[in-house]
């Protein structure tokens, strides 16, 4: 499995995931369809399906015009307000394309209809990847807009959390200084948060991406999937794990208020190639 990392709009991530036996192709989140099909052309692949975390138009803008440039294409995802969706996909359903296998996990919170995608690949000693959306991102998560406490925190601590450490997470969006800034504003004694931050800043000096992580990685740094850590409950004065989130999404919404607004990414790479 080949995942191909494109940087689109502002600070967006646009995915193509190749199954390299059958060259078949899989896309997440299609914003900018013409360049999804440059990279498509130049691997030489048959792109079948897009997979959509949520509906906002950064992640789902592009499925409209790509599947009346590619008809027949398969545009999935869980809620209906995707535009150009074919099927809605239910929690838990599995699909394959070739040796891969994807598993469809519902993870409300910033949306109510909210899918991530867990990857993996038959016969393969590769690690498995997930797609996180805006559900789980490099060192934070996306703002909560439409789902209860409760539900993020089952989504992020027991559906996310829980897949192997070794899972590659490939996110939504680079967000990831302004969240490791947040966090070590809510663990300043955590080292592997300064250390992942310092590793951070340097990546966008050099105007690289920090996707993916592992979610090995993120257990240590990412605030959001700390909520039961005593130094995460001390800085929200909460105790229980739903209100912790709830107190840090709200910290988390100011202090992105706060804080500088983010460089924007220079386009010069047109994709960046993760694995072998
Ligand atoms: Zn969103």
């Amino acid at each position: 499995m080949k995942v191909k990392v494109i940087p689109v709009l502002e600070d967006n991530y646009m995915y193509l995931v190749i199954e390299e036996h059958t060259r078949e192709a899989v896309a997440v989140d299609v914003a900018v369809p013409k360049r999804l099909l440059e990279i498509v052309g130049r691997e030489g692949v048959s792109l079948t399906t897009v997979l959509t975390t949520h509906h906002h138009w950064d992640h789902a803008r592009g499925n409209a015009e790509l599947a009346r440039l590619r008809p027949g294409l398969a545009v999935l995802g869980a809620d209906e307000r995707i535009c150009a969706l074919t099927r809605r996909l239910v929690h838990g359903e599995e699909l394959q394309f070739g040796a891969i296998h994807v598993r469809c996990l519902l993870t409300p919170g910033h949306t109510s209809g909210h899918m991530s995608y867990f990857l993996w690949e038959e016969d393969c000693p590769d690690p498995p990847a997930v797609f996180s959306g805006d559900a789980l991102s490099v060192g934070g998560c996306g703002l909560r807009l439409e789902s209860t406490a409760q539900q993020m925190y089952q989504s992020l601590v027991e559906t996310l959390g829980t897949l192997p450490p070794e899972t590659k997470v490939f996110c939504g969006h680079e967000h990831t200084l302004g969240n490791l800034e947040f966090a070590q504003k809510v663990e300043p004694g955590n080292d592997h948060v300064r250390a992942k931050l310092s590793w951070a800043k340097k990546r966008d000096e050099d105007d690289m991406p920090t996707v993916p992580s592992t979610l090995g990685e993120e257990l240590l740094y990412n605030p959001f999937l700390r909520v039961a850590e005593e130094p995460v409950c001390k800085f929200t004065g909460k105790a229980a794990p739903a209100e912790v989130l709830e107190a840090l999404c709200r910290e988390r919404a100011s202090f992105e208020r706060a804080a500088e607004p983010l460089q924007p990414q220079a386009r010069a790479l047109l994709a960046l190639q993760w694995g072998p």
